[in-house]
């Protein structure tokens, strides 16, 4: 694996070795692996990635999601580069493409009555927890261990378990925390107990969670999971927030509410909402709830909660969003990737049945995990265990990544793989002989 990257990926460690210099930790933002040293990519196309140095290698990354059309589109480009020649690229001001977008979102999720664009996954939860808080009046938010919703203070995974598991908490205060709760993944009974708790800590605002269950599934919530869930929010005056920054569209064209025929109140969205261009993510649910959100056009501004920023909804990620959703519902697109999802992790069974090996492979449609079986058992048995060993086996899966790339593969960090409407049998035919390679060493 360390002599792949040493012969073949010279133009790569030159520029991450120079980024060192200018960029913290030498990379922006990397979901696959830093370990020997990342990948300068040069270009995504389908369902492909080339690197600096010309490398080609099957890219079950897909950015982290957002292209469920694999990557770079060109009917969405087309479009898009339309509207940057008509419209240029931002106005400040309202622009038709919002409107579409919204119209598009509410026509697959018509539980998405109202729609506020916004930056990204993170700012969307944000604003969906302000809006709880502001509708039901009460302060507390729960959210399960383990689940990722961005990296806002209050939100940031890890936080509320003192003692134990504090990955990521540097630079919170504690105190920024305290009106979060973390509950165990899935354990209903807990979930409870905290909202009875949080009666006397100000009532409960909202129940955050990823309808797959934390880590996009990789915690695989019961069947039955978000309808308990939905009757405990009811039960307690508590909102039902759906995080599918992941889940919307990807696991149909109307998200994991729509798989699990549960309503949230509140739901966020991202990544594919702008069909792989900049500034993805937003909040949206039931209109009584998204007036909170008013723009202060009804002359109650102060009724209002702040939320926005100044490219939050533009032509370009609008239109982007708008003409990727109507392309998705056109070519069926979820169904697609999913049925990519199940060839890939039918045929990662076969190998790990072959050779024998510790992972376990599963998925939900186009979202395909393979991690390391020991690990996933303790986690359903004891979930605080998991917590605390999270880190060692972060790595090791990271270094799986590595060996994974030597062999042609990109995958998110060696542990979780997300399928496009580019993968055809072909290429994941091709996928699975290259992990035959890697398990075979
Ligand atoms: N929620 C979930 C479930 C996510 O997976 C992510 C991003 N991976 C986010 C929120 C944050 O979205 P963003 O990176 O756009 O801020």
């Amino acid at each position: 694996v360390l002599d792949y990257f040493d012969t073949k990926c010279a133009s790569s460690k030159e520029i991450t070795d120079r980024a060192k210099a200018r960029i913290p930790g030498g990379v922006q933002h990397n979901l696959a692996f830093n370990f020997p040293f990342p990948l300068a990519i040069e270009k995504a196309e389908g369902a492909h990635l080339v690197d600096r140095d010309g490398n080609t290698y099957i890219d079950f990354l897909q950015a982290g999601g957002p292209t469920i059309l694999g990557s770079n589109y060109g009917p969405v480009n087309e479009r898009v580069a339309d509207v940057i020649r008509e419209s240029g690229p931002v106005t400040g001001l309202f622009h038709e493409y919002e409107l579409k977008l919204a119209e598009s979102i509410h026509r697959y999720m018509p539980h998405i009555e109202m729609y506020r664009s916004l930056g990204s996954g993170t700012e969307g939860v944000m604003a969906a927890v302000r809006g709880a808080r502001a509708f039901t009046g009460n302060k507390m938010v729960i959210k399960l261990g383990g689940a990722y919703h961005g990296w806002s203070d209050s939100l940031v995974y890890g936080l509320r378990v003192p003692g134990t598991f504090r990955m990521n908490a540097k630079g919170i205060p504690f105190a920024t925390t305290s009106h979060t709760r973390e509950s165990f993944p899935h354990d209903l009974g807990q979930l409870k107990r905290k909202l009875v708790e949080n009666r006397a800590l100000g009532g409960t605002a909202a129940v955050v969670v990823e309808p797959l269950g934390p880590e996009s599934g990789t915690r695989p919530a019961p069947y039955d999971f978000n309808a308990k869930v939905r009757e405990l929010c009811d039960e307690f005056g508590a909102l039902l927030i759906f995080d599918e920054v992941v889940t919307g569209f990807r696991v149909g064209m109307g998200g994991a509410a729509g798989y699990f025929g549960v309503t949230p109140d509140l739901t966020v969205l991202g990544k594919a909402v702008s069909g792989g261009y900049p500034m993805a993510g937003g909040v949206g649910g039931r209109e009584e709830i998204m007036a909170t959100f008013g723009s202060g056009l009804d002359g109650k501004s102060g009724a209002h909660i702040q939320v926005g920023g100044t490219l939050s909804a533009n032509p370009l990620s609008s239109a982007a969003g708008y003409f990727a959703i109507e392309e998705m519902a056109r070519t069926n697109a979820p169904v697609i990737a999913g049925r990519a999802g199940d060839r890939l992790t039918r045929g990662l069974q076969r190998l790990i049945d072959r050779y024998g090996l510790p992972f376990v492979a599963y998925n939900q449609g186009s979202i395909v995990h393979l991690e390391c079986s020991g690990v996933m058992l303790l986690d359903m048995h004891n979930p605080l265990k998991l917590l605390k060993e999270n880190k060692p086996r972060k790595k090791q899966m990271e270094h799986m990544g590595a060996a994974y790339a030597a062999h042609g593969i990109i995958t998110l960090a060696g542990s979780r793989m997300y399928t496009s409407m580019a993968d055809t049998d072909e290429v994941i035919d091709d996928a699975l002989d290259r992990f035959d390679q890697v398990f075979a060493l």
